[in-house]
């Protein structure tokens, strides 16, 4: 994770569905990211909810869904849940010309130039990331990827590997509990040594590392990320706290 602070403008604020906004930033503080950026993780210092002396920013993380090298400028896409966090509720609002920092970029989580099978699961926090993963990967690539979204309209397009199928999930309340995507995992197949991509709440995350470490070769996989974005009812650094224990 690179520490240096960014000073970052919006330079178009956006919903791409009814529940992702999609916020696009420039800053000359960008010319020293290189093309291969997509992917990568970026830490935003967001203003708290309620201001006052006490009360510091709060660092939040999010994924560069897309990086355009010619013009420096840098994508990413907010889930808009509620209760609204600080940055749901700064990307909510952001009008252009608005101002942030950012730390980072920190590296990409998963290796998408191997040409093999993948296994994608991820939620609306998650999904900016697994989509830049898909589109980046090689075209023989093969795989099952399940997208759990909040509504039928917050499902997106995107460019993929004809082998690699896409599951579309609908779970209309993420503030509770759903194994959809556990539930189909368990009716795949999953070969010997997969690519594994697994992001997004950290109750159904844990259930899902489990499963696979039952029942598939996941731990001598060297191309295998599994991790938790957030957790239900706690704000992220409740999450981070917790986090430690998965
Ligand atoms: C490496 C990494 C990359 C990430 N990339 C993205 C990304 O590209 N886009 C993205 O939207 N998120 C992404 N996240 C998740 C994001 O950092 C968290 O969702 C974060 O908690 C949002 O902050 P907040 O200030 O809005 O809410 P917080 O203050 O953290 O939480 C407020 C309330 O909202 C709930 N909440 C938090 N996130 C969600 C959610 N996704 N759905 C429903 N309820 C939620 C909490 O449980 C809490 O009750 C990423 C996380 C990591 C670790």
């Amino acid at each position: 994770m690179i520490k240096i602070t960014k000073k970052l403008t919006v330079k178009s604020s956006e919903y791409v569905t009814p529940n992702m906004k999609r916020i696009v930033f420039k800053s000359d503080d960008l010319k020293q990211l290189s093309s291969d950026q997509n992917v990568f993780y970026a830490k935003l210092k967001v203003p708290p909810l309620s201001k006052s002396i006490l009360n510091k920013n709060k660092v939040r993380t999010y994924t560069i869904r897309h990086f355009d090298n010619t013009t420096k400028e840098m994508t990413v896409d907010f889930a808009v849940h509620e209760p609204f966090g600080p940055a749901t509720n700064w990307a909510v609002k952001a009008q252009v010309g608005d101002e942030i920092s950012m730390m980072g970029p920190g590296q990409k989580k998963i290796n998408t130039t191997i040409d093999g099978w993948y296994l994608f699961a991820a939620d609306m926090s998650a999904l900016p990331a697994a989509l830049a993963a898909i589109e980046n990967l090689p075209k023989s690539a093969t795989g099952e990827a399940f997208l759990e979204v909040t509504s039928e309209e917050d499902i997106q397009k995107m460019s993929k590997p004809e082998g690699l199928n896409i599951h579309w999930l609908i779970h209309k309340e993420p503030r509770k509990l759903s194994d959809q995507q556990l539930d189909s995992i368990k009716k795949i197949v999953i070969p010997n040594l997969p690519n594994v991509f697994v992001a997004g709440e950290l109750n159904t995350i844990r259930k899902i590392k489990e499963y696979l470490k039952q029942n598939a070769n996941v731990v001598n996989s060297n191309n295998v990320y599994i991790s938790s974005y957030w957790k239900i009812g706690k704000s992220d650094e409740e999450h981070r706290r917790a986090k430690a224990s998965l």
